[in-house]
This record gives structure tokens, C-alpha cells and sequence, in this order.
């Protein structure tokens, strides 16, 4: 059996320097609070954890001498201006990508735009992306957009909208659903303005993807099965070859016992954007030596 890694995957840019800032906090002796989940990956949280860092969950349990790190996925303004009033120290990990979104939608709510946030905003009973949560919490009452209902659901009181896109929807969806807007709001007279903040490194990550199917006989996703970007890259590649998501080298375990993975010869493996490179060179030399 062989095993190929694709050549763009696992933890991006910004998910990284989350990470990295975290890591150094605690080599610096900080009491480091995790804000939230920082990164979808259970095994990384957990060095964290062990490492010396507390999850702390809402605001009211950070105490005065902890480290807040906020996560790649930004936090709304009144976090920060939650922290900065009662003084407590904190170490912005939101990625800058998502900053730059957060700041454009606060300057743009300024001046009078009606926002509109393209992502997961929970519909359907789904749970809403933090990133959206956050981006949400830097303008008046956005407007969320995830289909084409919603678009058609837009209200009309407002003169003028701008729209942005959380960093990990489907880049084409976004351009699509981004089109009906824009013709539902310029046929009702609406002054409509948008920037597609999708993030190239999903796209990059999924392309290579898409490149790992087409040279292998599965291909295995790793990640955290509540990564919104995680179950996008799978279900891409579902598509165009047999998939697997797993968490990590245990579930790929379970597969090898259930013999869903003996039929194959040259088996894919990538990752996404919260998964370290670490976890798929272990599953790698894992089929590998299993194999042997
Ligand atoms: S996917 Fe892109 S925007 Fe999102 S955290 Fe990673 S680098 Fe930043």
C-alpha cells in the first residue's frame, strides 16, 4: 500500500498563528485562558491543556491575572472591549484575514451600510459559525445570508448594503448566492456594494484535494468533525472518489479493523485547516507499517 500526503493541507496560516501565540504564552509562565475552542482538533487543545492552559468558555469565568488568547475565529467588539475595560491582559489570535473582515464591516456599518454576512448562521437548526458570530458582533443587527431563500427574504427598508463572506464557505456558493443578491437588491433600487472575503487557503487546501483524488484509489480526510472547513474539503471530495473523515489515528484504527481500507492500493490522506501535519505523517507510517 502506499500513502500520499496532498501537497497543500492542514493547519493554515492564521489557525497556526493561533496556535503559536498560545504556545508562547504558556513558555512564558502566563496563566493562558483558551477563549472558546481554539482550534477544531481535540489532540492539539489538549497538549495545550496539559501544557498548563484552562478552557474558560464565557466571559464571566476569566479572572484577573489570566491570559485570554482569543482564537483564529475572532470574537465580537464587546469581547474586546469587555477585556481592555476590566484590564485583563489578552493576546488577539483571530487571524488576521478575519480581522481585516471585522474591521471593514464595522467601518462600512459607519457609514450607514446594512450588512450582510454570507455563512453558517445556524439555519435549520445548525449551530452559527463563531467566525460569523464574531463578524456579526462588529455591526448593528446583520442581515445573514446561507441560500438562495434567504436572499429572497432580504428586507427592503435599508438604502444601501454591504456584503462579506465568512472565510470558509464555498468560494463558488458564495459567488452565486453574492449574484442573486446583488440583481434582488439593484431591481428593488438598492445601492449594493460586497467583497467575497472567501480565504484562498481553503481553496488551495481543496484543490490539492481534488488533485490527491484523481492520483489515488480513497482518500482520507483528518480533522475535527465539527470543522465547518473539514466537512467542506470531504464532502468536495466524496464527490470525486471514496472518502473517509476521521478524527485521527484512532478512528483510521477502527477502519483498518473493520477491513474498510484493505481493498486499496494507493490510499490519499489530507487535512483540514485545524489538523496538524504531525497527525497525518503518524497515519501515514501507521498504513504503511501496518501493511508491511
Ligand atoms: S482559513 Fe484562512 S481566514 Fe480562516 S483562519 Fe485560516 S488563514 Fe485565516
Amino acid at each position: 500500500m502506499k500513502v500520499v500526503i496532498a501537497d497543500e493541507c492542514c493547519l493554515c496560516f492564521g489557525a497556526n498563528r493561533a496556535l503559536s501565540l498560545a504556545q508562547e504564552k504558556i513558555a512564558e509562565g502566563k496563566k493562558v485562558a483558551l477563549f472558546k475552542q481554539i482550534l477544531h482538533n481535540k489532540r492539539t487543545t489538549d497538549q495545550l491543556l496539559n501544557a498548563g492552559a484552562v478552557q474558560k468558555d464565557n466571559l464571566d469565568e476569566i479572572t484577573s491575572g489570566d491570559c485570554v488568547v482569543i482564537r483564529a475565529h475572532g470574537e465580537r467588539k464587546d469581547t474586546f472591549d469587555y477585556l481592555k475595560g476590566k484590564g485583563i491582559e489578552y493576546v488577539d489570535g483571530t487571524c488576521p484575514n478575519v480581522k481585516a473582515i471585522n474591521l471593514l464591516v464595522y467601518g462600512k456599518n459607519a457609514e450607514g451600510y446594512k450588512i450582510i454576512i454570507v455563512g453558517k448562521y445556524g439555519k435549520n437548526g445548525g449551530k452559527m459559525h463563531p467566525e460569523v458570530a464574531g463578524t456579526a458582533g462588529w455591526c448593528d443587527d446583520p442581515i445573514f445570508v446561507e441560500d438562495e431563500e434567504d436572499v429572497a427574504n432580504i428586507p427592503l427598508q435599508y438604502p444601501k448594503y454591504y456584503l462579506v463572506v465568512q472565510t470558509t464557505f464555498s468560494c463558488e456558493k458564495a459567488n452565486e448566492l453574492i449574484q442573486k443578491t446583488r440583481a434582488f437588491l439593484e431591481n428593488n433600487g438598492k445601492h449594493f456594494e460586497f467583497r467575497n472575503t472567501t480565504c484562498g487557503a481553503q481553496k488551495r487546501i481543496n484543490e490539492s484535494a481534488e488533485r490527491l483524488a484523481k492520483d489515488v484509489d480513497c482518500v482520507i480526510v483528518v480533522g475535527g468533525k465539527n470543522s465547518s472547513n473539514t466537512k467542506e474539503l470531504f464532502n468536495n471530495i466524496s464527490g470525486k472518489t471514496k472518502g473517509f473523515l476521521v478524527e485521527g489515528l484512532e478512528d483510521v484504527k477502527d477502519l483498518v479493523q473493520q477491513g474498510e481500507l484493505e481493498h486499496f492500493e494507493k490510499i490519499g490522506l489530507t487535512g483540514g485547516a485545524s489538523t496538524v501535519r504531525e497527525e497525518l505523517e503518524e497515519i501515514k507510517n501507521y498504513l504503511e507499517t501496518f501493511k508491511k
